[in-house]
């Protein structure tokens, strides 16, 4: 059955997306067809290594390497790093890393229009979005722009494979989420259902391989794969429940990002299941149990991944107020929400409890 409807609205951002082991040797080659001749590398810390080949890689078309990309976008790191860019007078960016790095490299996308080249180390699917979450005094906010969609991505499965096993689950968790939520989104479209079936089968065929054997290179690349239909979804219709539970978390406790996804996935799909079932078959049939947030719960509990809010940080006294900041400004739901219900919810995700819907 196809997943046609009758009425329906779409967008499709303009970009280049190349798959492939060691795809990472032609950066030159793509900075070049974006007509620049002066790279500016961005990297995490503990990825400085990592930029630093990079940067070797790239030879004469590369002016800079700026390794302080920080977890959620502070803006005053974003300073240093529009001012460094200014300083070698950098005509594009090369973001070598996860989530974070990415978010860097979109933050001064937005302040200069520099074209980005991302080379993604992560599942957590930032490449293939025009979102940007930045903090400022510590309050994070998210802005969409066609300004920060990165014109090129290259998925390498190479580089992934240095991803330790807990992150690898946490951040395919994270991007099947963006996925799930995308099923049921309000604003889907045929497409983005297609995406998000196919993102969720790639990571279900994948990952057992890849906790078996990290350095396996087809299941890496299957993955990756996933990770980018899963962010083409988020990049397209709105999320719900589970990432405002999870912006909640990370936001206001600082809950690790991936795992804070990782644990509330199945607790918010089983929750909405009530509403949207018919939405939600594929997860059903994918991971292979009728209540959808059973299924990946139990797929959680096989892969290893965190399964309490309690192991990654959360305080039991602090359930109420998140259920509290999570209802007063909602993001739409299939399934009504109520403060009552969501603390039900979270306690049973701060046991490590299956959900409780
Ligand atoms: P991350 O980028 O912070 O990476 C986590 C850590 O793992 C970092 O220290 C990083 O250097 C390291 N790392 C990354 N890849 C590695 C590899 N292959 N081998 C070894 N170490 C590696 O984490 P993330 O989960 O990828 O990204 C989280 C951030 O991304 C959050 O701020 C989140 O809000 C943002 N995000 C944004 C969007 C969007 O569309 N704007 C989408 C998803 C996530």
């Amino acid at each position: 059955m196809s997943h046609f409807t009758s009425s329906f609205a779409a967008q499709f951002a303009s970009v280049r997306v190349r798959f492939g082991a060691g795809i990472r040797s032609q950066v030159s080659e793509e900075i070049a067809r974006l007509g620049c001749k002066r790279a500016l590398v961005l990297s995490t810390p503990p990825q400085a290594d990592s930029a630093m080949e990079m940067a070797q890689e790239i030879g004469d078309l590369v002016v800079g390497v700026f390794t302080r990309a920080t977890m959620h976008t502070p803006t005053a790191v974003t300073d240093e790093a529009v001012a460094h860019a200014n300083l070698v007078r950098a005509d594009c960016l090369v973001a070598i890393g996860g989530g974070s790095t990415t978010g860097l490299g979109k933050a001064i996308a937005l302040r200069t229009d520099l074209p980005q080249i991302v080379v993604p180390t992560t599942y957590a699917g930032s490449e293939a979005t025009n979102i940007l979450g930045q903090t400022e005094n510590g309050v994070k906010t998210t802005l969409t722009d066609a300004k920060v969609q990165p014109e090129v991505i290259l998925y390498d499965a190479e580089l992934v494979k240095t991803l330790p096993v807990g992150m690898t689950v946490t951040s395919a968790l994270n991007a099947m989420a963006h996925a799930a939520e995308g099923l049921y989104a309000k604003d889907r479209n045929p497409v983005s259902t297609l995406l998000a079936i196919e993102g969720l089968e790639a990571f279900a065929e994948a990952l057992d391989n890849v906790v078996a054997n990290p350095a396996d290179l087809e299941a890496r690349g299957r993955t990756l794969y996933g990770a980018w239909l899963c962010g083409t979804v988020l990049g397209q219709v709105g999320m719900a429940l589970h990432h405002k539970l999870c912006h909640t978390l990370g936001g206001s406790f600082d809950l690790p990002h991936a795992e804070t996804h990782a644990v509330i996935l199945p607790h918010a799909l089983a929750f909405n299941a009530r509403a949207a079932g018919r939405e939600l078959e594929p997860v059903s049939r994918i991971f292979g149990n009728a209540n959808p947030g059973r299924a990946l719960y139990d797929f959680a509990t096989r892969l290893g991944a965190p399964l309490a809010l309690m192991e990654i940080g959360m305080r039991e006294e602090d359930l109420v107020k998140a259920a509290e900041l999570a209802t007063s400004k909602p993001y739409w739901n299939p399934q009504p929400v109520t403060k009552e219900d969501i603390v039900t919810l979270l306690e049973a995700a701060f046991r490590g409890d299956p959900p409780a819907f």
